[in-house]
């Protein structure tokens, strides 16, 4: 019998492809940490994520609709999840570092405001009329994403933030404005804010948390909007990528037609329309890494993008998110919530800026108020900022 322990992949390194990010090569943390003996970094980042404050405040974060809308709709809670299922999946067929996908997945919706997009749009709309047009560059929910697990959470005792690796902080900066990225670059001389100035890739395991992010609310959009009754199957027709499955769902299981057979054919139909997905971007992916082959993470980051969908899954799937685009985030139902919305956001920040004792302590002491007001409503869970709007202005606008 061999030394079985000495033989042990190090944590973590397990069956990784060379072009994968490996957490022995990390670039490391921005406050250098002792090797925990049991858990590569990533590993690490992924639990340190997972008992954040802000990670517990997605349960009741609105993705579309607003979290008391219906329980069974997804929240930013349970799309984070499925982003890093669909991610770990894909990562595992392409020798991808799992840990460190779902690590980026589970904190990459972070910095959303309540209300979902309404909130953020509303957030960037006071900021930018206090800081001015390029002060720092208004509300960005990456960059906030960021601002969470560097600065804003409170756990540890000898710094602010999580303390993450370098690559777990790179996936969650999926974009950045150049404006951010140069004050990103002044903190931190060549760390996450160059390569939008110098206009070069992530690892691919933040290139693949990009697109199962996509790849999951294209699905769960499906499920909710129809669930909600604002879209239908027959308007889903006019969509080739879901139409095809529910057909073929249809001419196997006849019997899904009747009235009465409740959601199974639409669940089958995304359920197939989701494998699909999955296997394309492998193929493509793999078709692309034989093309280029990358010895190192480093190699990918100078490459053109490498994980996608092969061309006409790209076009389809563009398609399907303008169908949601138009035919759900657009509903006139969800547009009267979010306008409501909306308003919940703006006073908020106009009371909290003419009375930043209103706040929590940690932030109505800050001198920088305009974002000290934005951090602190960004982190509000939607039931939260209507109670807080409740209490000070008396009114409840949604409920
Ligand atoms: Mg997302």
């Amino acid at each position: 019998m061999s030394a079985l322990p000495l033989s042990l992949p190090a944590p973590g390194e397990q069956a990784l492809a060379p072009f994968a990010c490996h957490p022995s090569q990390s670039r490391g943390r921005l406050h250098p940490e002792i090797p925990a003996p049991t858990r590569s970094e990533f590993q690490r980042d992924r639990d340190r994520i997972v008992h954040s404050t802000a990670f517990r405040r997605l349960v009741y974060k609105t993705q579309v609709f607003l979290n008391h809308e219906g329980d069974l709709f997804r929240t930013r809670m349970t799309h984070s999840l499925e982003v890093a299922q669909l991610g770990r999946s894909v990562a595992r067929s392409l020798g991808l570092n799992e840990d460190l996908v779902e690590a980026i997945a589970l904190a990459h919706d972070l910095g959303h405001t309540p209300f979902g997009h309404a909130g953020q749009d509303a957030l960037d709309e006071c900021v930018r009329a206090q800081e001015g047009p390029d002060a720092d560059a208004g509300f960005e929910h990456n960059l906030q994403s960021l601002r969470v697990v560097d600065e804003l959470e409170e756990r540890y005792p000898r710094y602010n933030g999580l303390n993450l690796s370098f690559e777990t902080r790179e996936g969650i900066l999926k974009h950045c404005s150049a404006a951010n990225a140069r004050k990103l670059e002044q903190r931190e001389p060549g760390g996450v804010g160059q390569r939008f100035l110098e206009r070069t890739q992530p690892s691919l395991e933040a290139q693949l948390c990009n697109l199962a992010d996509e790849i999951a609310y294209n699905a769960h959009d499906i499920d909710d909007g129809v669930r909600s009754g604002l879209i239908t199957l027959a308007q889903l027709q006019a969509v080739p990528l879901f139409e095809r499955f529910r057909q073929q769902t249809l001419a196997e299981f006849p019997a899904l037609a009747e009235p009465g057979a409740g959601r199974r054919l639409l669940y089958e139909a995304i359920r197939r329309m989701l494998s699909q997905q999955v296997y394309d971007v492998i193929d493509a992916t793999r078709a692309a890494l034989a093309h280029s082959a990358p010895s190192s993470v480093d190699e990918v980051r100078h490459l053109p993008p490498l994980l996608g969908f092969s061309p006409a899954m790209r076009a389809e799937s563009t398609q399907l998110k303008q169908f949601l685009f138009k035919n759900l985030y657009r509903h006139p139902s969800v547009m009267e919530t979010t306008g409501r919305a909306r308003q919940v956001v703006r006073e908020l920040f106009d009371i909290y800026l003419a009375r930043p004792a209103e706040m929590r302590e940690r932030f109505a002491r800050r001198s920088d108020v305009p974002r000290a007001v934005a951090d602190f409503i960004a982190g509000m869970t939607d039931r939260f900022a209507l109670r807080e709007h409740e209490r000070l202005t008396g009114q409840r606008l949604l409920s």
